[in-house]
This record gives C-alpha cells, structure tokens and sequence, in this order.
C-alpha cells in the first residue's frame, strides 16, 4: 500500500531527499506521493523513512492502493532496472 500525505503537512522539506524511490514531490501546498512510485520502503529500508522524518505526522496509508508485500517489492524492483 502506497503512503500519501495529508493537509496537515508544513511542507517543511524534511521527507523528500529520504525516499528511495523518489516518490516524493513538492506540491502546492502540501508535499505528494505519487503512488506509483511509494513502495512503504519495502525493497530498501525496514519501515518508511517519510513517516520516520515527518514531524507533523501528516503521512499515512493510500486507501486506494492495496499492495501486499510482493507486489510492493516487484514495484521497487520494477523502478530500480
Ligand atoms: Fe518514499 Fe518510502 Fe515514503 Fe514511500 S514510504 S514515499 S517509498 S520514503
Ligand atoms: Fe510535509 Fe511531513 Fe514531508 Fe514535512 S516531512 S514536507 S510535514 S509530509
């Protein structure tokens, strides 16, 4: 499941350099995950290096994006070719 943010986000740039995939993108206002792109780490890190960092929080699940483990780690292995 990919992570998105939401409205609480203060766009405060600590997030973004941390992704691995860089899925991670300033937006207007708020910063974006593009969810093609957001693996939850998995492939690279233990646990989501975003939520890790954010200080407000403001990073959770994509409802819209039901990924199991597999397929989140063919994702990554699909954006590092
Ligand atoms: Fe990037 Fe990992 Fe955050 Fe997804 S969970 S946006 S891959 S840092
Ligand atoms: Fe927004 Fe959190 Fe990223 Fe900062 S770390 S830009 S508050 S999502």
């Amino acid at each position: 499941m990919a992570l998105m943010i939401i409205e609480t986000c203060t766009a405060c740039d600590a997030c973004e350099p941390v992704c691995p995939n860089k899925a991670i993108s300033v937006g207007n206002p708020i910063y974006v995950i593009d969810p093609m792109k957001c693996t939850e780490c998995v492939g690279a890190e233990d646990e989501p290096q975003c939520k890790l960092v954010c200080p407000a929080a403001c990073i959770v699940p994509n409802p819209d994006w039901e990924e199991d483990k597999d397929t989140l780690m063919e994702k990554y292995q699909q954006l590092h070719t």
